[in-house]
């Protein structure tokens, strides 16, 4: 197979070019029609050298993913089903808001940490994404909602690494795919636009620190470690003394002066008085020093075979004015997409049933379940 040029950061496009015998502003060039202007076939790339134009399409091609479906909310959530072969499947999820417009990228297909209380978990693992694998959910997402508003401007100003797979166990996939969505010549994303959400790999945050240091959001779920080893099982090998002082550790290197602390509520396992207390001194003491941060309750979307329920919303309410009122920023997120199965953790890619999957790869076309119903606004800077 020839090589994707979706795969390279922008370094990596020069290194590529450079073995062609070309200059580095070619990449530059390069790239730039690539994810900034959503062009895949080298001859329309008008103002490269025609030898560039000639030498490329027998050595690369830029190789998206195929869609295997599209929906979208009533909320005007859209989700995408991308086709990664073998029966696989991976979803990215847009959000669009007033003042941004969100996607949430998938790092793998599958998940190996296998949380209670996630339906990636619930699947197992089939294998990490490449990196442009990773990109493809982007430069697809983006390009495709501008050309369906009708707009050469940006449409995509953040993006959370927060869709299926734990991306701190793809690293070497994922920072290039981070680099081209901050790079300017690529999406110009800014690091704080930009979230890795980790259950805790503890090793690897230190990595990111050093390599990449964007947003970080860390999946807690549990103030201890004996409910945090039955629910996150990573907490075995990482137990939270251990990822507290990797956040400690983060935070000088980190686009914002806290950590996002994300929480699920799980009705009459972590939601009770006792939990938010023990929630309290967990991040105010550690070390002495704490850990600044801000409190994200996620309300536990249910899938099936689960056994778990969502606390009721007075429960998530007395437990985010309990934190409020110790001084910890606490909000609750809004579930959006929950009518197509687009919510934190309800993303499955499908892969279960592969007899649906098979159908739909069979099929290869592209369904809009419901028209998009959503009115775009601009994008603050
Ligand atoms: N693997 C990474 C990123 C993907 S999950 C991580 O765990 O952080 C993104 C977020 O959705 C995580 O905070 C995760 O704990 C949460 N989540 C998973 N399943 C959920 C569910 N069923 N309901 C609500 N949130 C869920
Ligand atoms: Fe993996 Fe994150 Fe789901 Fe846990 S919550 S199983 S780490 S995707």
């Amino acid at each position: 197979m020839t090589a994707n040029l979706l795969d390279f950061d922008l370094d990596g496009l020069a290194a590529f070019c450079e073995r062609l015998g070309e200059k580095r502003f070619r990449a530059v060039q390069l790239f730039r029609w690539i994810h900034q202007k959503g062009v895949s076939r080298f001859e329309d790339m008008t103002d490269l050298a025609r030898s560039l134009r000639d030498k490329l399409p027998g050595v690369c091609e830029v190789r998206g993913l195929s869609v295997l479906t599209e929906q979208a909310s009533a909320d005007g959530t859209i989700k995408w089903l991308f086709d990664v072969g073998d029966g696989n499947a991976v979803e990215a999820v847009f959000i669009p808001e007033d003042d941004r417009g969100t996607l949430c990228v998938s790092s793998q297909a599958g998940c190996a940490v296998g949380c209670r209380f996630c339906s990636t978990g619930h699947q197992g693992f089939s294998r990490n994404l490449t990196t442009g694998e990773i990109v493809a959910q982007l430069w697809y997402a983006e390009h495709h909602l501008r050309r369906r508003l009708g707009t050469t401007e940006r449409v995509i100003s953040n993006v959370v690494m927060m869709g299926m797979g734990e991306p701190l166990q793809n690293y070497a996939a994922l920072v290039p795919a981070l680099k081209v969505m901050l790079d300017d010549h690529g999406y110009g994303l800014s690091r704080r636009r930009l979230t890795v959400s980790t259950s805790g790999v503890v090793p690897m945050m230190d990595r990111l620190a050093q390599d990449c240091p964007v947003a970080l959001a860390v999946s807690l779920h549990a103030p201890n470690d004996a409910l945090r080893d039955h629910l996150v099982p990573l907490n075995r090998k990482y137990p939270l003394a251990e990822l507290l002082d990797a956040c400690q550790r983060y935070l000088p290197h980190a686009p914002r002066d806290f950590i996002t602390f994300e929480y699920c509520m799980l009705d009459g396992v972590n939601d009770q008085p006792e939990h938010a207390q023990q929630l309290i001194e967990l991040v105010r003491g550690h070390g002495g020093r704490g850990v600044p941060c801000k409190l994200n309750l996620i309300p536990f979307n249910p899938f099936p075979g689960s056994g778990l329920t969502c606390s009721p919303r007075p429960v998530v309410k007395a437990f985010a004015e309990r934190l409020n009122a110790a001084g910890i920023v606490t909000t609750v997120r809004k579930t959006r997409g929950d009518d197509i199965d687009a919510a934190c953790g309800q993303l499955a890619g499908d892969v279960l049933d592969r007899t649906k999957a098979a159908e739909r790869l069979a099929k290869r076309r592209v369904q809009t379940e419901q028209p998009v119903v959503w009115q775009r606004k601009e994008p603050s800077a």
